[in-house]
């Protein structure tokens, strides 16, 4: 049976680690007591976050979309994000899937902040930054990838250079392929470029036998951010998220896409539903769709 047209059999949340960020931060104009019922933050303002990296499996090849914060963190940096990489972890998760780093195949990254690329390399005996994924084609879109190689002085803290630069360095990394706007990069996985959050990021659209998923990456990051206004403090471009957000909300419940939240602490998967005007995420069963592993 021919497989080069083959969609994603299997859809697998790996979460990768969890951490911390500033809940006023993270959202924005809004003002503490309505963000902190739904996100109770702690001693420190620090709200809970998931680094949720999404597994594609075909049955010929094998994708990752993001690669979490990865582990090239010293104590104090772990101390400031509050840093849980133990939970399962991505080797783990790849594990329990019998795979290994060196059998994925393509590395989707949705944008080179260090939540998101992270994971993509690690330090080895010799101390050298190397490549997590070492024979995966890695995409990333080429606006962000020069953004993220010259950032402004706002945004320098989001980006680390170690964690992409070894692309660049090291003849020895996988290829890195720079995307040009919307494109199908593999069967059934689709590359929409968003500029409000930081420019040249990636929502990345899946379709299965069955199913259409978009993985929101920093658009919408939880399900506490559905509702226009509330965006984070660190977008470049805030206005510009408002409008991709409801244009991005308006085709998912279109289209009847399924939602998939990389930062939620608690919900991966959930279906697009609004009470009068305001959307809201209603959990999906993982159960009830069989291409969700
Ligand atoms: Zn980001």
């Amino acid at each position: 049976m021919p497989t080069e047209n083959a969609l994603p059999q299997r859809l697998t949340p790996v979460l990768e680690a969890r951490f911390g960020l500033d809940g006023g931060a993270m959202f924005g104009i809004i003002p503490q007591p309505l963000w902190s019922r739904t996100n109770p933050p702690d001693d420190n303002n620090r709200i809970d976050m998931a680094c949720r990296c999404l597994l594609l499996e075909y049955p010929d090849r094998n994708v990752l979309i993001d690669t979490g914060i990865g582990t090239k963190w010293s104590d104090k940096e772990r101390s400031i994000y509050k840093i849980d990489d133990q939970d399962p972890g991505m080797t783990d998760s790849l594990e329990a899937r019998q795979l290994e780093p060196a059998d994925i195949d393509d590395v989707i990254l949705t944008h080179l902040h260090f939540d998101h690329v992270g994971g993509a390399s690690r330090v080895d005996e010799q101390g050298d930054i190397v490549a997590t994924f070492p024979d995966a084609r890695h995409w990333v879109q080429d606006r962000n990838w020069s953004w993220a190689m010259n950032p402004s002085e706002r945004d320098a803290g989001s980006y680390r250079k170690e964690d992409y630069s070894f692309f660049e360095s090291n003849p020895d990394a996988p290829p890195l392929k720079l995307i040009d706007g919307i494109s199908e990069i593999l069967p059934g996985v689709e590359v929409l470029p968003l500029h409000g959050h930081t420019f040249g990021m990636q929502a990345v659209k899946i379709t299965t036998d069955e199913h259409t998923f978009i993985y929101l990456a920093d658009l919408i990051p939880t399900t506490s951010h559905l509702r226009a206004p509330y965006v984070m403090g660190y977008d470049l471009q805030p206005l510009e998220t408002v409008e991709e957000k409801k244009e991005m909300l308006y085709h998912a419940d279109r289209n009847d896409w399924i939602l998939f939240f990389e930062h939620d602490p608690k919900q991966a998967f959930a279906r697009l539903d609004f009470d009068d005007d305001t959307p809201r995420a209603v959990p999906v069963n993982p159960d009830e769709i069989s291409a969700i592993g």
